[in-house]
């Protein structure tokens, strides 16, 4: 790519299953577009996930528009490596123009379009559509002793798999799906201690991924109509995987009380208690990765750009995908990126 100032009319930062979906729709709509991927290949952050990552939507629920996720051999839920392949034919059959690796490095304000800069140079786009997602920015929230902590700290991004912490003490962070899945293994092979904010709240066993796009597709329906929509949160917050249920019956699924502060040895308790560890486990999240578009000064205090919809609503050119349901119900999930991504192309085709 030689070009400056090349001229596009919808210009997508990303090639992940956000950006895919947002290209399936470019293309049928016959527009005149771009995508650029930072990575060398294809698959966005599935690529490097843990060995044991699956997801808890089944095959029938974990698709993108137009292309049904194959169901893996012998049945069962899709494997991260899966849904890299997946990604990676998605991309070739649909013939979507994914230039990689080309990393944005910022966006600006041109005379009349959005001026995007690439380390292979700089484009101008009518409309921008920034897909870039969450795995790039981990986040550790800040305990006091944080930097004193002579051990290693690990955040779910950098995890492999248990076999670097057998034998090791360890302390996992956080009540989510990520922290159960990863306790349920490592606690095979090392000495671990689960904390948590509150007390972990299993899903009841009968309800998966497929019970939550459900949900998920409900109130989709019920943001469409202006209807209320229930709330799946008053059930619980962790899906029971097979490998949660099991972790569950062998009496490893339990949580203590968030610790106070970090030591140089480990961690301890406004009561005074400590505990020493060789590794913090912080399974506690990702922040949206929007560092590109600090030009365009569209963040409020809380660090998200104010959307109506996918649309923001500083800067009418530019539409935000796939960071989770601030741009869209379930638009961080495999079935809903393209779902929005539908909305959204709709919008862009009478914008342009
Ligand atoms: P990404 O996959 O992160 O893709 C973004 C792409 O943009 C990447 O290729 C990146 O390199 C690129 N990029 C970033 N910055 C730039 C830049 N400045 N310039 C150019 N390119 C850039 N979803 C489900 O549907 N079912 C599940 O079971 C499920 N399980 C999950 C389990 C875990 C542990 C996690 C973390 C997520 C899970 N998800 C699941 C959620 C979701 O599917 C993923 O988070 C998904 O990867 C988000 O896709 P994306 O396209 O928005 O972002």
């Amino acid at each position: 790519m030689t070009a400056t100032l090349r001229p596009v009319d919808v210009l997508v930062i990303g090639g992940g299953q956000a950006g895919l979906a947002a290209g399936y729709y470019l293309r049928r709509a016959k527009a005149d577009f771009v995508i650029f991927d930072a990575q060398d290949s294809a698959g966005g952050a599935w690529r490097h996930a843990w060995d044991s990552l699956s997801l808890f939507s089944p095959a029938q629920y974990s698709s993108l528009p137009g292309r049904m996720m194959p169901i893996p051999p012998g049945g069962g839920y899709p494997s991260a490596t899966e849904v890299v392949t997946y990604l990676a034919d998605y991309e070739r059959r649909y013939e979507l123009p994914v230039l990689r690796p080309v990393a944005v490095r910022a966006v600006r304000r041109g005379d009349g379009r959005l001026l995007v800069e690439t380390g292979q140079g700089t484009w101008q786009a009518k409309v921008v559509i920034s897909a870039t997602g969450t795995w790039w920015r981990p986040y550790i929230p800040y305990y006091s002793g944080l930097r004193d902590f002579g051990g290693e700290h690990l955040h779910t991004a950098g995890y492999l798999g248990p076999e670097p912490l057998r034998g090791k003490r360890v302390v996992i962070v956080g009540g989510g799906n990520s922290a159960a899945q990863l306790l349920a293994e490592v606690s095979t092979l090392a000495e671990v201690t689960w904390v948590t904010q509150r007390p972990p709240r299993l899903l009841p066993d009968d309800i998966d991924g497929r019970a939550l796009f459900d949900l998920a597709t409900r109130r989709h329906r019920a943001s469409q109509t202006g209807e209320q929509s229930e709330s799946i949160a008053d059930l619980g917050d962790i899906v029971a995987v097979p490998s949660v249920r099991e972790a569950r019956d062998r009496g490893v699924l339990k949580a203590e009380p968030m610790f106070t502060h970090i030591t140089s040895h480990g961690v301890a308790w406004a009561d005074g208690t400590t505990l020493a560890c060789d590794v913090i486990l912080w399974c506690t999240g990702f922040r949206p990765a929007l560092g590109h578009l600090a030009p365009l000064g569209l963040r409020s205090p809380d660090g998200l750009i104010p959307t109506r919809g996918t649309q923001a609503i500083g800067e009418p050119r530019l539409h935000l995908l796939g960071y989770g349901d601030w741009t869209g119900p379930a638009s961080a999930t495999l079935i809903g990126a393209g779902r929005t991504a539908r909305q959204l192309v709709a919008e862009i085709t009478a914008q342009l």
